[in-house]
């Protein structure tokens, strides 16, 4: 088999060479025909996440050592079972491969949130990922039926579609009259925004400083939007409401944008943080008592919200955002467009021979 292999930090994946492996156990081999490639890489292919403060967490810091084939968003073809596989689903089904996978024998992966699995090891994060022609997956429950629905575009729901969903999930106990602000409609924020224009029926302020991302927020559901370079956003969101937002959801997840959505939540609002940007929650803890307010992260999601966001796609209540196809080859310099903001919507890499 092929893959593309990061061997050094900022390095070009490498192509590497290796024997195809046969699934033992449970597991599945998948012919992969097609991987997205999402943001989050980045913080792989530089080899850091930003902390805020000036530090930095490193692959070794996460127990993550090259070389590695990352790619989170795989769709291909089933083509052959390990010995304890029992499913219904037929080899050369093609399905998209749920990445966030745990170990599979505790108590957050039995109650269905494998994401918060103290052992979580997600396929192209912490197992052999998707940049390559064939892929392992652990076991059949993670191939997710896709019939009816473009297979490129199945790929970006494995990882910003459930992201973006999960976190807009984690919005919906808002009140009547309340108001859902989005921070950031780049790819993820986007998908966000065009979920929830079905999924809440509440009004949506989607905040962001590009203005074509805002056009693009304005099309796909928001009914107020808010540049930050332009206009005083929190001054915006206190005449858009009546005493602040219900909830406020981050796609960003900078130091200016938590301040931000701290800042305009109503008493006993809620403020969702799902963006990696990085940065550092900088606010007084009298804040949380006083007005009463939540505070969550989200990470990525779980199966079940996998299921529930493909059934969603399948019956046309997602706006789907644009997707281009390249030779898998060109899997660096696509990293590189995605890191310069040259991307809209996302971008699939499929393998020599596809
Ligand atoms: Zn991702
Ligand atoms: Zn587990």
């Amino acid at each position: 088999m092929k893959s593309y292999q990061l061997v050094a930090a900022d390095a070009p994946l490498e192509l590497v060479e290796s024997e195809t492996p046969t699934p033992q156990g449970t597991e599945v081999l998948v012919k992969v025909t097609a991987c997205g490639v999402c943001h989050s890489d980045l913080h792989f292919w530089h080899g850091f996440y930003d902390l805020g403060d000036g530090t930095k967490m490193t692959l070794e810091d996460r127990n993550i050592s090259l070389p590695f084939t990352m790619g989170h968003e795989p769709v291909g073809e089933v083509l052959a079972y390990g010995p304890d596989v029992e499913t219904d689903i037929k080899i050369g089904e093609t399905r998209m491969v749920f990445p966030w996978t745990g170990c599979g024998d505790c108590a957050r992966c039995d109650e269905g949130n494998e994401q918060d699995c103290a052992n979580v090891a997600p396929l192209g994060v912490r197992r052999p990922g998707g940049y390559a022609d064939h892929i392992i997956v652990p076991h059949p429950r993670y191939l997710v039926n896709i019939d009816g629905v473009d297979p490129h575009y199945a790929c970006t729901l494995a990882c910003a579609g459930v992201t973006a969903f999960s976190a807009i999930k984690k919005a919906r106990a808002i009140a009547a009259d309340d108001k859902l602000v989005i921070i950031g409609a780049g790819g993820v924020g986007l998908t966000g925004v065009g979920i929830a224009a079905d999924y809440i029926e509440n009004d949506m302020i989607v905040v962001d400083i590009d203005e074509e991302k805002l056009a693009a927020a304005r099309e796909a559901g928001a009914d107020h939007t808010i540049n930050p370079k332009r206009e005083n956003a929190s001054e915006q969101i206190a005449k858009l409401t009546t005493a602040g937002a219900g909830t406020v959801v981050d796609f960003v997840g900078s130091t200016e944008t938590a301040a931000l959505g701290m800042e305009v939540l109503r008493r006993g609002g809620t403020y969702v943080l799902v963006g990696l940007y990085g940065g550092r929650l900088n606010f007084p803890t009298l804040a949380l008592p006083t007005r009463d307010i939540a505070l969550r992260g989200s990470y990525v999601g779980n199966l079940g919200e996998m299921h529930e966001l493909m059934e969603l796609v399948k019956a046309g209540k997602v706006d789907p955002i644009p997707v281009s196809a390249r030779p898998m080859s060109e899997v660096t310099q696509t990293l590189q467009d995605l890191e310069d903001g040259r991307i809209i919507g996302r971008v699939v890499v499929v393998p020599d021979g596809v």
